[in-house]
Parts: C-alpha cells; sequence; structure tokens
C-alpha cells in the first residue's frame, strides 16, 4: 500500500510529495523529505544523545544557561565566518599541493546548481570533521564534563536549524511568515544577485555588523554567482 492510497481513521490521507522542488509543496511535506536526509538524521541523532547524556549527567545551573546563550550570540558570527572562509574557500597551491576541501568543492557546486538538492545539505565527512574538531578542542579546556555537553545540546540544535533553513530556502516552499520570507530573501540574494554579501542563513547579525548586509538596489548583480571562481588563482578553471 502505498501512502497516496493509504487512509487514516477512515479519511483519505494526503500523498506525500517526494521532490522538494514540486511546485505547491506544503511545509508538511517539505518536513517529511527533510526528516529522510542523512545529515538531518545524525545531526537530530547528535542532539538527542547529547541531551539524554547532559540530562542524565543532571546539575543544570545557571552556567549552562551561560553557555547557551553564548552559542547563541556568536552563531550569527560563526555561521559568516564559516561561511566566509571555509566554504568560499579558494583553492590555495602549498609548494606542490593545492589546498582545497570537500566542503568548499561541495559548496561551489551547490552556488553552480542551486536547485540541485544533492548540494543543500552539509557533507557529513567534511561538516562532522570541522564539528568534532572544535567540540574536541573545545572539550580540553571546559571546566567541567557537563558543560561540555551543555555547549554539545546547543551547538546539536543551532547545526540542525541551519540544515533544515538552508533546506527549506531552496525548496518550492513558498514563505508565509514575516521572519522566514527574511529569511528566504536573505538566501536567495546571496545565490542569484552577489555571492559576496548575505552571508547569513539563520541569522542575519554577522552580515549587519561585517557590512555584508546592503540595500540589494546598490549591488551589482555579480557574474560569477554561479561560478564562485571563475578562473581560479592557479590560472584554470575550477574543475570541482
Ligand atoms: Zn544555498
Ligand atoms: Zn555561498
Amino acid at each position: 500500500m502505498n501512502a497516496a492510497s493509504s487512509t487514516v481513521a477512515g479519511r483519505r490521507a494526503r500523498p506525500v510529495a517526494h521532490d522538494p522542488r514540486a511546485p505547491g509543496l506544503s511545509l508538511r511535506d517539505a518536513f517529511l523529505i527533510f526528516t529522510r536526509q542523512l545529515s538531518a538524521r545524525i545531526i537530530a541523532g547528535m542532539l538527542a544523545v547529547a541531551l539524554v547524556v547532559r540530562l542524565a549527567v543532571g546539575g543544570l545551573r545557571g552556567w549552562d544557561l551561560v553557555v547557551l546563550v553564548a552559542l547563541l550570540l556568536a552563531h550569527p558570527f560563526v555561521e559568516w565566518v564559516i561561511h566566509v572562509g571555509v566554504l568560499h574557500w579558494r583553492p590555495r597551491r602549498l609548494g606542490r599541493r593545492v589546498v582545497d576541501t570537500e566542503l568548499a568543492r561541495e559548496h561551489r557546486a551547490h552556488h553552480r546548481s542551486p536547485h540541485d538538492p544533492r548540494h543543500w545539505f552539509i557533507p557529513m565527512r567534511g561538516g562532522l570533521l570541522g564539528f568534532w574538531l572544535v567540540a574536541g578542542l573545545l572539550g580540553l579546556v571546559a571546566p567541567t564534563f557537563a558543560l561540555w555537553l551543555t555547549f554539545l545540546v546547543g551547538a546539536s540544535a543551532l547545526a540542525l536549524a541551519y540544515e533544515w533553513t538552508h533546506y527549506l530556502c531552496h525548496t518550492s516552499y513558498r514563505p508565509r511568515g514575516r521572519v522566514y520570507k527574511r529569511l528566504w530573501k536573505h538566501h536567495r540574494l546571496h545565490h542569484f544577485k552577489n555571492e559576496h554579501y548575505w552571508m547569513g542563513v539563520t541569522m542575519h547579525m554577522g552580515d549587519r555588523v561585517l557590512h555584508t548586509n546592503p540595500d540589494p538596489r546598490n549591488v551589482e548583480t555579480s557574474p560569477t554567482c554561479r561560478n564562485l571562481l571563475g578562473r581560479n588563482l592557479l590560472g584554470q578553471a575550477d574543475p570541482a
């Protein structure tokens, strides 16, 4: 029995869309498709495990709230720095080697084909490596194991919020609420107006403070929105 023919309590269930680009996609269907993505499942799993272990350890204090608020305040700038410094990284020659990363290559592919769902999600190999590298370093300096777990809860929740927001901005679901409409417009300007601006996805404070949130009417449409490198620093067409 497929979803289209199933009934719930005698009522015919609405068919579930499988293509996030399908016209008229509902928020419910967008969410169901999202729950089937590997990255969403991994990040949600990390969040669930961190939350359960943190609650099991117990001893919640004001400092846990301080950690969560600090994460929230830092998040727009962390998102900005990752987007500018990691995702828009240009391959550089270091001796005989060319230094490039999977995250940057995937992001270039995402800019080249912004409507292709294969490039909408954080590449898990590079993403998890980066996440656990930072988490491991913070684990060395965290005052207590409990506070480190609180950090993991907050950071996983923010990563999941990023993944969901970025995915939704690229689906055919059209924004209705004021907040989401703003996020949607902001990210589409980054893709289709000028890739040097509008770097934030879930929050725009980083763009406001770091002067990358101009009035779109004063910004030229960039010819390299789809091809971030153009001809790269190595004098070759971008191979990625
Ligand atoms: Zn995007
Ligand atoms: Zn970008």
